[in-house]
């Protein structure tokens, strides 16, 4: 890669240090960046330093145009490929994730700000979901069922869709893409992905590693293709009729834009939107766990997990008790630069969002509600342009508006409950419904809270935080969530379209229902 008119200006020496880092990391995957253009383009800018490290060309909507017919074109192809083809392709991509593992995780925390130990567990993600997604490629299979008439077999299979256009957020900038393109591939769908602008360089790399497993297998490279640009470019991509299926991943705000799109086109849509995920903490709970798993899922990635932790409901019986356990656990998380060892708590992704998060905290002081902890901002040393902020605990009188957004940073509002319904009531009293969690040793309460009665969610836990799922699981929430599900068990499906058939072997021609017809 060449240097870029941001690398000959005056870059602070972070900026720099993250400019050479990434170029290395890009380098060694087999990226060589574009050339900026002579103006304009896309800015990566390093929540590490705040500053932008590189300027890239950015795409717009005939560069999504031109991808998105190249992968209609190559889809001719690909979905003839036997399934079991199409996974050893995946068994590759997961081989040269593997090798380059430290690489990719190194431009996730260079470009998302993550801790290097929560980079490389995203990593070791699309490790994994390439392993389901092999195991799939030779698994997928639709259901035979008894036909009423005689002489008859009737059966369903699954076709590949087309072309799947994926729009994916800051917070998960690879794995998201590899939910989506590892089990699409199996399928026999071809992708073109628009990631998050403000991530460019970690998607450039991840898909150049399954071009060349493209490449090895003789396959063409448009079966996998990255746009590289803003809105502007996921605009299109949406409003594509030749997208088959549009997963998007990202705030409510932009699944409510995208749906009525893709739906007045007759498309199909998958959407994993905003969290605003509780914990219950009953009277029964062994403590010291549930403080340790409250404080990974509110805390880890700066509170910028779509499974974030943001609302935990306490028994009025135990709420001082666990208020002050977690007075005392965030008191010591070391905020900082996320490569260093030791560091726990990373930069907030840009100024925007640290000053949304300190304007929450002022609207529930107004709710009366008080900070018990964290909550301002915070200098590191080396990086003033950068957006830390201390995680923060805020005690609750109840459930008001701001309680009831997201807001994408590490904010954990308390609110005490009397009665389990009391709980459930307020657990479920927010528009979203991703991630849930209910700390307890009683088995009645963790059965009630998992019943049709109980949380409202996508993912509903007991015992451990909301945050951190597995690939084999379906992976998704309800209301304005969004209702998709990605990654494990049956998740699949919608990236095919069932067909139903049914198959006479008999020498006469008897209607169903009984129908006499001459
Ligand atoms: P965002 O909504 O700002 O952007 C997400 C993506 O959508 C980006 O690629 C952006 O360019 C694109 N986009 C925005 N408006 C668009 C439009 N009108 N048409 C087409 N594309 C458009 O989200 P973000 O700030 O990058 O990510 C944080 C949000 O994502 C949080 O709300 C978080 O909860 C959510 N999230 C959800 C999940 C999940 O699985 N449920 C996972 C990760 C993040």
């Amino acid at each position: 890669m060449t240097s870029t008119d941001t690398s000959t200006t005056a870059l602070s020496p972070l900026s720099t240090q993250l400019r050479d880092a990434a170029t290395a990391a890009l380098g060694r995957v087999g990226v060589t960046a574009p050339e900026p253009p002579a103006a304009g383009g896309l800015p990566v800018v390093s929540p590490l330093s705040g500053e932008p490290i590189l300027t890239l060309p950015e795409a717009g909507a005939a560069d999504v145009d031109a991808a998105v017919a190249a992968a209609a074109d190559a889809f001719r192809a690909w979905r003839s490929v036997p399934g079991p083809a199409r996974g050893a392709v995946i068994k590759r991509l997961g081989e040269l994730l593997t090798e380059h593992k430290a690489d990719l995780a190194e431009l996730v925390t260079i470009e998302a700000g993550k801790i290097t130990s929560e980079a490389l567990g995203e990593v070791q993600e699309m490790i994994d979901v390439c392993d389901l997604a092999v195991g799939l490629s030779r698994t997928l299979g639709g259901r035979t069922m008894p036909s009423e008439r005689p002489g008859h077999r009737l059966m369903e299979q699954w076709h590949p869709l087309g072309v799947v256009g994926v729009v994916s957020a800051f917070n998960f900038p690879v794995a998201v893409w590899s939910w989506n393109t590892a089990i699409a591939l199996v399928c026999g769908d071809t992708v073109v992905w628009k990631p998050s602008e403000k991530t460019p360089l970690s998607s450039l790399a991840s898909n150049a590693l399954l071009r060349r497993a493209l490449a090895e297998a003789g396959h063409p490279a448009a079966v996998s293709t990255v746009v590289v640009g803003g809105r502007e470019a996921g605009e299109a991509l949406v409003a594509d009729r030749r997208v088959a299926l549009l997963s998007a991943t990202g705030s409510e705000r932009m699944g409510q834009q995208v749906a009525p799109v893709v739906a007045a086109r007759g498309g199909r849509y998958l959407l994993e939107l905003g969290g605003n995920n509780a914990a219950v903490v009953a009277p029964s709970a062994d403590l010291d766990l549930a403080v340790r798993g409250i404080v990974f899922a509110a805390a880890g990635t700066a509170g910028q997990r779509c499974t974030t932790l943001r609302r935990l409901i306490v028994h009025s019986s135990v709420v001082d008790d666990v208020v002050a356990r977690l007075q005392r656990a965030y008191t010591g998380l070391p905020i900082g630069d996320p490569r260093a060892g030791g560091t726990l708590v990373g930069p907030l992704t840009d100024a925007a969002a640290r000053d949304r998060m300190l304007a929450a905290l002022d609207e529930a002081r107004a709710d009366g509600g008080t900070v018990v902890v964290g909550g301002e901002a915070v200098d590191v040393d080396g990086a003033p342009g950068a957006s830390y902020v201390s995680p923060a605990v805020v005690r609750m009188p109840a459930q008001t508006d701001v309680v009831r957004r997201e807001t994408f940073g590490p904010v954990l509002y308390v609110m005490a409950y009397d009665t389990l319904d009391e709980a459930i009531a307020m657990h479920n009293d927010v528009p979203q419904g991703l991630s849930s969690a209910i700390f307890t040793m009683d088995v009645r309460e963790a059965e009630t809270f998992l019943s049709e009665g109980g949380s409202d969610c996508g993912i509903v836990n007991v015992n451990i935080g909301t945050s951190g799922a597995e690939i084999g699981g379906a992976f998704g929430g309800e209301k304005s969530t969004g209702g998709g599900r990605e990654s494990g068990s049956d998740s699949w499906k919608q990236y095919m379209r069932r067909v139903t058939n049914t198959v006479n072997y008999s020498t006469e021609l008897p209607l169903a229902q009984g129908v006499n017809f001459g």
